[in-house]
């Protein structure tokens, strides 16, 4: 009993399987149809591995509402259209319904509607006032298998200029190269193609006359059942009167919306990119201006306030360098010690503002005795040094006693009636191969200097020579 009850549910169950909807499509009635179109933007094009577009759209709504899921194929023209003439149950879609093509296939739609402009080389003199118009000019680019030729052909046109192969999009560059006047295409298709072969700035479409409008449809072979295609129609018809049609040809928008939002786009990145170069210019020459500033920040740094010689810190510095370069160049460097004699004295007599002016005037007679290679430095109060790359002690003595002599001789302007007269001690010395750095040298020339100042002042002394 329990058996005989599960085999009767299992039977059971066997059999609503075979009558479910889903079996019932797959297996039964419904007669699987090749789907098959060409890219053409936008009635149908690729997006992301899917083909979608108005005409593909409109094709898959039709399937939905039949509960049917063929795919949709991508071939070229001429090849869909071999297969579509010669084997059942093949479609091809957008195909354009003419008088030329009624009887040939069996039609389902219109799925949407192509409308041909004409377009011209940009800046042409060419105008159109209809369609007769551009029956008058030197020739009309099309290209057999395309549309184009068809439609015009039709209509009476003697001016064309026919491309045999099917790169309708050569007739761009006959354009602009001017061997042809005109090109009838889809204002998108014009656009895009021109814009994928960089001469979109080129061409332009003469919107105002139609040089061809017609339907698209899907066009099943000739030997497909009536029964098929009646439900197409009727789906498509539902669809139709549920807006849906309309609604996915408003998705696509018109050919000029397209446009303009590419347009946009274009402008959107076009400002941003000056944004960025705007701010790049503006940034450097910030930049510049800083490192003119921080620049001026060293050069201060490296000076001395009241005389703008070189002060110890730099002094320090640049001796360091000078000494190393000498012992590897194999050149002696002079140094010089310079103190102003009694310069208390003359504080104490005219003010600590003449004892600065005195400072100055010492520094301008020092900078006048020494080539663009020796650094004069501030290094004290009233002291000075000379550091003389280059240079033996006897040069060295040589200019020291020159700069003696000239200081002495110098007259200070203190103010409109009074002037001073100084003098200066100097110590003599010069950077010897065993030295450590600039300081030996420098304590010795401090020696002379103390020797200088206790034999009498205003004079030159040196401890290493006699
Ligand atoms: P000596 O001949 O032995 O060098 O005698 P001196 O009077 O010059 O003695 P010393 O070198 O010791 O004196 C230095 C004086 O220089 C002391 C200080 O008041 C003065 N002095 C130091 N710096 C400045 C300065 O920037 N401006 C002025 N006006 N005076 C300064
Ligand atoms: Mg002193
Ligand atoms: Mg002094």
């Amino acid at each position: 009993m329990f058996y005989g009850k599960y085999n009767f549910t299992s039977l059971a169950l066997i059999i609503l399987l075979f009558i479910s909807p889903a079996s019932f499509a797959a297996n039964s009635k419904e007669t699987p149809i090749k789907l098959m179109t060409e890219i053409f933007p936008p009635f149908q094009y690729k997006h992301k591995n899917e083909v979608i577009g108005v005409s593909s759209d409109i094709v898959n709504a039709i399937q939905e509402e039949l509960k049917i899921d063929n795919e949709i194929e991508i071939h070229l023209w001429s090849e869909a259209k071999e297969i579509v003439d010669h084997n059942q149950n093949t479609a091809l879609f957008s195909m354009l319904r003419t008088a030329e093509r009624e009887h040939k296939y069996k039609w389902v739609g219109p799925l949407s509607t192509m409308k041909l402009v004409f377009f011209k080389k940009k800046g042409s003199e060419i105008t159109l006032n209809n369609i007769d118009d551009a029956k008058k000019v030197r020739a009309v680019g099309v290209t057999k298998g395309v549309a184009n030729f068809e439609m015009l052909s039709n209509q009476g046109f003697t001016n064309l200029d026919v491309l045999t192969d099917s790169e309708d999009e050569e007739n761009i560059r006959k354009l602009v190269d001017g061997e042809i006047d005109l090109w009838p295409t889809l204002l998108m298709a014009g656009l895009y193609n021109s814009r994928l072969q960089g001469l979109s700035g080129e061409i332009e479409p003469i919107k105002d006359v139609v040089a061809f409008s017609g339907d698209l449809y899907i066009a099943f072979n000739i030997q497909t059942d009536d029964a098929i295609i009646q439900k197409w129609q009727n789906a498509f018809d539902k669809l139709k009167e549920d807006k849906v049609i309309e609604d996915i040809t408003r998705r696509y928008a018109s050919e000029k919306t397209d446009f303009s939002l590419f347009v946009k786009l274009l402008i959107g990145v076009l400002f941003i990119i000056a944004i960025v170069i705007y701010h790049n210019r503006k940034l450097s020459r910030v930049n510049k201006k800083l490192n003119e500033l921080q620049g001026q920040l060293q050069e201060q740094a490296d000076r001395d306030h009241l005389t703008q010689l070189y002060n110890r810190r730099y002094f320090d510095h640049a001796a360091s360098i000078v000494v190393k370069l000498g012992k590897r160049n194999k050149q002696q460097t002079g140094i010089i010690l310079i103190d102003i004699d009694d310069f208390k004295l003359v504080n104490d007599t005219y003010g600590h503002h003449t004892g600065d002016d005195v400072i100055k005037h010492l520094s301008s007679c020092l900078l006048q005795h020494v080539r663009e290679s020796d650094i004069v430095a501030r290094i004290g109060g009233e002291e000075f040094v000379i550091l003389l790359p280059n240079t033996s002690i006897e040069g060295s003595l040589n200019i020291a006693s020159k700069i003696r002599a000239f200081v002495a001789n110098s007259i200070v302007n203190i103010n409109e009636d009074n002037t001073l007269k100084l003098t200066i001690s100097l110590g003599v010395d010069e950077v010897l191969t065993d030295d450590k750095g600039i300081t030996p040298s420098l304590n010795r020339a401090d020696k002379a200097l103390y020797k200088a100042k206790g034999s009498g002042k205003n004079k030159v002394e040196t401890i290493s020579k006699q």
